[in-house]
């Protein structure tokens, strides 16, 4: 799987993927992600510059179509793939960052992870020319109902939320099958040492080391939690009607 993100601050991208664990990923060649830079790409006579005031008027500066096509046409040339009849490697799928776009979720993520590679535009100050998003663009992606400078931290978290879904990427104590979103649920507590802090005990089913029983709290806690947090979530949950009423009824009891 490779990843590479299209952007005015390669630096800023290229400090956060190579830490941790998507730095480990990339040092054992399970993933590729490269910062590309824009403006290497701005048309000669405007030097590095890559916006323009917009048609219409109106505050603030759009990023131009041709040094985001052209630095996508060079990467898409440069990529690796199979050849298709014009002799280009196949087209990457190309995902413009966008408070506009559907926003991020661990299902949209899972069906990312299963390409070969993605391309991430970060648009910056008003955004970017909509032609070249009508051009190239295969889809818009947010990352919530807030927007922020640029699309830079939005591409970072969609490149951390890809990875982790790569096998091999995280070690088997870190590849928890129960996390929050996987199953459509929240994650259940989770506690370490001291077995008591501050006068707060840990849960005793978690001590009693009786695995049936601390799966059985763990599943109940989960469906709690995810009924009183998000029922948007629970009530979309592939869960059983034994499991739905046992979660309704904890409210009633609380
Ligand atoms: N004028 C644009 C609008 O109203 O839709 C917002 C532009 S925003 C200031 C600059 C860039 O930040 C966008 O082009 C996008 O790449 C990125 N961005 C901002 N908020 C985002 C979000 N919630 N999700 C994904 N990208 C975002």
């Amino acid at each position: 799987m490779r990843i590479d993100i299209l952007t005015l601050f390669p630096e800023m991208c290229e400090r956060v993927f190579n830490e941790s664990i998507t730095g480990r990923a990339i040092k054992n060649g399970l993933i590729s992600i490269n910062a590309v830079d824009i403006r290497a790409y701005a048309e000669p006579q405007r030097k590095s510059r890559v916006d323009d005031a917009p048609y219409g008027g109106g505050s603030g500066m759009i990023m131009q179509a041709e040094p985001i096509a052209r630095c996508f046409e060079d990467v898409w040339r440069k990529s690796a793939g199979e050849n298709s009849a014009d002799g280009m490697p196949e087209k990457p799928y190309f995902i413009y960052m966008s408070p506009a776009g559907s926003v991020l979720t661990q299902e949209k993520v899972k069906e990312l992870s299963k390409k070969p590679h993605l391309v991430l535009l970060c648009g910056h100050y008003e955004g970017v020319d909509e032609r070249v998003i009508e051009e190239y663009i295969d889809e818009e992606i947010s990352i919530g109902d807030y927007v922020l400078t640029g699309g830079e931290m939005p591409a970072l978290v969609l490149s951390d939320a890809v990875a982790r879904m790569i096998d091999g990427v995280l070690s088997s104590e870190e590849a928890v099958s129960g996390e929050s979103h996987y199953n459509g649920l929240l994650e259940h507590p989770q506690y370490t040492r001291p077995p008591v802090w501050r006068g707060r005990e840990v849960p005793e089913v978690l001590l009693s080391g009786h695995h049936a029983n601390i799966k059985k709290w763990q599943r109940e806690q989960s469906l709690i939690k995810t009924y009183k947090r998000r029922p948007d979530l629970f009530y979309k949950a592939d869960i059983s009607d034994a499991e739905r009423e046992f979660a309704e009824n904890q409210e009633k009891t609380d």
